[in-house]
């Protein structure tokens, strides 16, 4: 893939302020003639004048004038051309594998990842005669081991959901970008602000837009990012094709809901870490991640790879595993059972049974993924309400003396 952007169009590139906080704001720097709030148009087509005229917008399945604004200013944060915005992350990721694989091509992925994208790979894109190969991509040489003759991508999510295990974006790089393969990165849960995938070597970041980056739980979306000009064209005509551009509504909200994304997941990195280092120090918390406690295991590379925070979203254990897990869901009152990360609210997910259902059990444990194992999206609310309600659900999974309280008492509100 040509890494090559050095033309003289400067439209992508960033404000010489340089901080996120400016960069989601300047919008109405770009055109003096724009209202300072971006209008959502519902107009499914445009008027041409005639067979000759030059307009983007011709029809609101190509592009539309809302989602272009939050085109611009995702591409922006990143000092990229526009991004292109999809219907939702996995109509993203679907259009991705559209416009770089076809039958007979192979793909390699990060075997610790979003059930959805371990889904739509093995029972789509497989059916579609498209080969893969899940890795342990912590360790990069597993990536250079898994590239065939015929690999056309390299598809990585840092940190990864729900184990929060990292991968080493400029050393997967150092071996994609010789090999000629493009890397792409789901960059869903630190979001432009703390990580940026393509100053880091990737060719492509990924979102689904619908957790941080909206940021409120009110609009579905997926963002694709790149500086490769070519590689933008053809995904627009596969999102074209294909039918999966963002409606303009989603983008409206979501491009209200970047405005305050660089003071957000800021705080939600705060706040997780003060849940995550008090959650650290209780027995009965048998395991935890978080790349922001000191005895993180990729420590050094949580520092190196993000940017002033480590995000929102812990994973942790409880001595007693599903069962405990069970009895503690049921006890939270403040903190919320959802299929979601990256809300205002504080979440709680079962990964095993609820984001990555689909995915068999045979890669849930290569990935670390128990069936004990809570997700916590960190909100932002108090942390010391947060801590209290955690804790208070936690004393109630277990008997006065500190045990595990007896078994089959409560009946557990998902299923495994
Ligand atoms: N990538 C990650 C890391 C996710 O967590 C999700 C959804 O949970 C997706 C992609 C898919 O996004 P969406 O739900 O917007 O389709």
């Amino acid at each position: 893939m040509s890494r090559d952007y050095s033309s003289n169009d400067t439209s992508f590139v960033k404000f010489s302020s340089a901080s996120a906080e400016s960069e989601v704001l300047a919008r109405a720097n770009v055109n003096p003639q724009r209202p300072l709030v971006d209008s959502i148009c519902q107009s499914t087509t445009f008027v041409l004048k005639d067979l000759d005229s030059q307009t983007t917008c011709t029809y609101s399945r190509v592009t539309n004038p809302t989602v272009e604004g939050l085109e611009e200013v995702l591409g922006r944060l990143e000092s990229a051309p526009p991004s292109v915005c999809f219907s939702s992350g996995l109509a993203a990721e679907t259009a991705l594998f559209l416009t770089l694989l076809k039958a007979g091509d192979h793909v390699v992925l990060s075997q610790a990842i979003y059930g959805g994208t371990v889904r739509l790979i093995r029972e789509v894109f497989s059916g579609l005669g498209v080969e893969h190969t899940f890795v342990d991509a912590t360790r990069p040489a597993n990536i250079r081991g898994a590239i065939r003759p015929n690999t056309r991508l390299v598809f990585i999510e840092s940190p990864a959901n729900p184990t929060l295990c990292l991968n080493d974006i400029a050393a997967i790089s150092a071996i994609t970008r010789p090999a000629g393969i493009p890397l792409a990165v789901d960059n869903t849960f630190l979001t432009p602000v703390l990580q940026q995938p393509l100053e880091l070597g990737a060719d492509i970041s990924l979102y689904s837009t619908t957790k941080h980056i909206e940021g409120h739980s009110a609009a579905l979306g997926g963002a694709i990012t790149s500086r490769d000009e070519k590689f933008l064209e053809r995904l627009r005509w596969i999102r074209k094709s294909t039918g999966s551009i963002q409606t303009p509504q989603n983008a409206w909200v979501t491009l209200r809901g970047l405005k305050t994304l660089p003071l957000r997941i800021r705080q939600h990195s705060r706040n997780a870490a003060k849940v995550a280092n008090e959650l650290a120090g209780d027995p009965r918390v048998v395991t935890i991640y978080y790349p922001g406690l000191e005895d993180f295991p990729q420590k050094e590379l949580a520092s190196r790879q993000h940017l002033g925070g480590h995000g929102g979203v812990i994973s942790f254990e409880l001595e007693g595993g599903y069962e405990a897990a069970c009895r503690f869901l049921r006890n939270v009152r403040l903190c919320t059972l959802v299929e979601h990360i990256g809300s205002v609210e504080t979440l709680l997910t079962h990964p095993a049974s609820m984001t990555h259902a689909d995915v068999p059990r045979d890669q849930l444990a290569a990935a670390g993924l128990t069936p004990g194992l809570l997700r916590l999206s960190v909100g932002l609310e108090d942390p010391q309400d947060i801590l209290a309600d955690l804790f208070s659900a936690i004393d109630a999974a277990f008997d006065a003396n500190g045990h595990q309280a007896a078994k089959g008492g409560v009946a557990c509100p998902v299923a495994v």
